[in-house]
């Protein structure tokens, strides 16, 4: 089972961070590059019972998320399937979610959720802005979480 973060990964903006996805336009926000053809690819390749989406948000991000994913036909560019997308407030929280869903693979942008899944067998820290690398840095960039710089790059190295 492979586990992908939202903001940042699949929808350009910060949903962790209110004041980033926030505005009344949020809908026009844009996917992040080559996101819903890499996650096509990886449906395909693992099939959709496989992969999930995980975000940690608020209630009205949480809303505002669906409604981007579904007005961006998400879900039928990629093939994943919508009662697979979960969503939790803190960002530990993730870690109950991989565990209920069997989630071994995670893709994130922030250091700061990767550390409470250390457990898991692949972990992505994707684009990370300089704050998340230097949390990885910090903590001795451990050997199981691999720095990635798109989607490009990731699909690479994906197992
Ligand atoms: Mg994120």
């Amino acid at each position: 089972m492979i586990g992908i973060d939202i903001g940042r990964v699949i929808i350009s903006g910060d949903t962790d961070i209110p004041n980033q996805f926030f505005s009344e336009d949020y809908l026009s926000v844009s996917p992040v590059t080559q996101a819903f053809m890499a996650i096509q690819q990886i449906v395909e390749t693992y099939t959709p019972q496989n992969v999930h989406l995980v975000s940690k948000c608020g209630e009205q991000t949480q809303q505002r998320t669906l409604q981007w994913l579904t007005h961006h036909q998400f879900f039928e560019k990629t093939g994943v399937i919508p009662t697979q997308v979960w969503f939790c407030r803190e960002r530990h929280e993730k870690r109950s979610i991989c565990e209920a869903q069997n989630i071994r693979t995670f893709i994130d942008d922030r250091f700061t959720v990767l550390q409470h899944l250390l457990e898991l067998d692949q972990l992505f820290l994707f684009r990370p802005s300089e704050e998340e690398l230097e949390a990885f840095e910090n903590a001795n960039s451990p050997d199981k979480v691999r720095l990635v710089d798109g989607w490009e790059a990731l699909l690479k190295k994906l197992t």
